[in-house]
């Protein structure tokens, strides 16, 4: 989608948005695939409402985008904006066992930093690719951890109340990849309540955490994570793998030869090519087990 209304783009402007026309998602997200549409970046938190506001008036649709890490976004010329927040300098501020976070914070380097200061507790977390606003979205999680667990407040903006409002993490229910955010609420910033650990230990934890992606993941290449969650007490990885499904490819989308449940982009797939590979694993799992299976991946269609 291109905004071309010059009274639109000189009201975008006031409101301190940085717009880049007919960006390529393909750029933007860890598959490595995905349409072109204008990406508005976000400099100025107060400036959301109106930015929202403005948005709705002239009935322009859009979508929230973090490090674009669990998305899958459809080919072509796509019929939405992106909005994207802007990190600042600093992102991330601590008092006593509090970190402050911006949305737009990457969240490795969040825990990195945290445990520089002695704040742990997100080791398992360590390896997620994205920032702070997808994990909180997404409740992000790994090896028993899970971002919602941490969560003091969240600075979110509420699209049905037209403001920016703070949610104690008691208002917030947070399960396996999943939260009781409204599709339209964008975060802002968090407030992470984090145990005290000296730093050689969380870095022990954070060592063990990246052997054991490495031991099971495909690393380097283009993928978005699992692509399935888990059923309770099943691993949809096992499953797959047990099937035979490993390496089966539409196209340049791949089943990962290392991890059954990562997808991978071994070339120049298009969205088409990954999205007949996740309907064919999903047929073949449904038929073999009678599980349905349900997306983590997050798709955008076109
Ligand atoms: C190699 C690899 C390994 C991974 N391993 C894990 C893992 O172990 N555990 C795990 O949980 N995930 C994992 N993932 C998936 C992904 O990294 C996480 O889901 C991550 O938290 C997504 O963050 P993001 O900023 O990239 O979000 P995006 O992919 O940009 O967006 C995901 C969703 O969050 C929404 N969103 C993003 N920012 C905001 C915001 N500020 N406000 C409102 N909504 C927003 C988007 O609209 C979208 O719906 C992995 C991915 C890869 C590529």
């Amino acid at each position: 989608m291109r905004l071309s209304d010059s009274k639109i783009l000189h009201e975008l402007t006031a409101l301190c948005v940085e717009l880049l026309p007919g960006k390529s998602l393909s750029t933007l997200t860890s598959l490595g695939i995905g349409g072109t549409t204008d990406l508005l970046r976000i400099t100025k938190h107060e400036s959301i409402p109106a930015i929202l506001d403005l948005l709705d008036r002239h009935k322009i649709p859009h979508r929230f985008l973090g490090g674009g890490s669990n998305l899958l976004v459809g080919d072509g010329e796509l019929s939405w904006v992106v909005l994207q927040l802007v990190k600042p300098e600093p992102d991330v501020v601590l008092e006593g066992n509090l970190a402050h976070v911006d949305a737009a914070a990457d969240l490795g380097r969040t825990v990195t930093f945290c445990a520089k200061h002695n704040l742990g507790g997100m080791e398992g977390l360590i390896g997620v690719p994205g920032t702070i606003g997808g994990a909180l979205r997404m409740n992000a999680g790994a090896y028993g951890t899970q971002i919602g667990s941490y969560v003091q407040e969240v600075k979110v903006y509420r699209a049905s109340r037209r403001r920016i409002e703070i949610l104690r993490g008691d208002q917030i229910s947070f399960e396996y990849r999943h939260t009781s955010f409204a599709p339209d609420d964008m975060m802002l910033a968090v407030t992470l309540n984090l145990p005290a650990k000296p730093y050689t230990e969380i870095i022990r934890g954070i060592r063990i955490c990246n052997e054991k992606r490495r031991a099971s993941q495909p690393m380097g290449q283009k993928s978005a994570g699992c692509i399935f969650k888990n059923p309770p007490g099943a691993s949809v990885g096992r499953m797959i793998d047990e099937l035979g499904l490993k390496g089966l490819s539409i196209g340049d989308a791949r089943v990962s030869d290392r991890h059954a449940n990562f997808f991978v982009n071994v070339g120049r797939a298009s969205a088409g090519e990954m999205l007949a590979l996740i309907a064919e694993v999903r047929a073949r799992v449904e038929k073999s087990y009678g599980l349905r299976l349900e997306n983590e991946v997050v798709v955008w269609s076109a």
